[in-house]
């Protein structure tokens, strides 16, 4: 074969591995990477707990796809089922309330932006929320506000460790002030749950922003973060803006926050599960010395 024909076999053969590429990106067998571009053969990323194999990237997951992550496999018991949002202010932005919550409930699953419930965690008992950002920002309204707070008194009630995963772009604008007041309720739950000693892990994940970073994630006994997840209150434009001066590139960064002492520890997901049993271990250990007079 001439070198010419080798070139002219070669782009074919190219052209047609681009196209099958893209097909097979279209058909979900593979995943670009958003950080590093790579492509991903989307079962391996699933098997690497959507954690990009190359590069680190932490692709966001849905919530229950966190908690089959986290928990020993078929001990999660899913709690509060029974809410669900109503629209209190027939409020209509692009669209209506009702009618985004169908959308996002049809798309996404029951459970609105926060799925809770107990469950073991190594064979420890523990009480769980994870936030679900897939379900409209996995913004707070009411119903998050309230299942939150019923899995904490639950937690107090059982005396078990609280674990929450965050994940939000703040309070549920469509419910006004209803989801702001979901901020104090919340924080009051937990301020009775940490007077009666008991344990809350928080997990913030990309992004955890607005009043739930004002609120339930920034109240933990430990609080962890996944890497390079955006972490703060107002956007940086926001920010810039009011300020009027540049932020620094990594602002707003969970390596960021930790350097300036706002988290506990940076946790890379495939560690998670097994940092999160041990956190349990050591708080049980001084409660099972004074059982057994260890
Ligand atoms: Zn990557």
């Amino acid at each position: 074969m001439s070198l010419r024909d080798w070139f002219a076999a070669r782009k074919k053969a190219t052209l047609v591995d681009t196209e099958r590429e893209k097909r097979e990106v279209a058909d979900g067998l593979w995943t670009k990477c958003t950080d590093c571009h790579e492509p991903l053969y989307t079962k391996e990323l699933l098997h690497n707990l959507n954690v990009c194999p190359k590069c680190g990237y932490h692709f966001r997951v849905e919530a229950r796809e966190r908690i089959a992550q986290l928990v020993d496999s078929g001990s999660f018991r899913e709690t509060n089922v029974e809410l669900l949002s109503i629209d209190p202010l027939g409020f209509v932005d692009s669209k209506p309330y009702v009618q985004r919550l169908r959308e996002n409930t049809a798309a996404r699953g029951p459970g609105d932006a926060l799925i809770t419930g107990k469950a073991t965690l190594e064979g420890q008992p523990v009480s769980l929320a994870v936030m679900n950002f897939f379900f409209m920002g996995g913004s707070m309204g009411s119903v998050v506000g309230e299942k939150l707070t019923r899995t904490i008194e639950q937690a107090l009630e059982a005396r078990q460790p609280l674990i929450v995963v965050a994940a939000s772009g703040g309070a549920r604008m469509q419910e006004g002030t209803l989801s702001l007041m979901q901020m104090a309720k919340t924080s009051a739950a937990l301020a009775r749950f940490a007077k009666a000693g008991g344990l809350y892990i928080v997990v913030l994940t990309d992004p955890t922003t607005g009043g739930v970073m004002a609120s339930f994630a920034s109240l933990g006994d430990l609080i962890i973060a996944e890497p390079s997840a955006t972490i703060g209150f107002a956007g940086k434009r926001v920010n810039e803006a009011m300020l009027r001066q540049k932020t620094p590139a990594d602002y707003q960064t969970a390596e960021s926050v930790l350097r300036n002492g706002l988290i506990d520890m940076i946790v890379p997901r495939p560690k998670l599960r097994e940092k999160l049993s041990q956190l349990l271990a050591m708080h049980m250990a001084p409660a099972l010395a004074r059982v057994t007079g260890g």
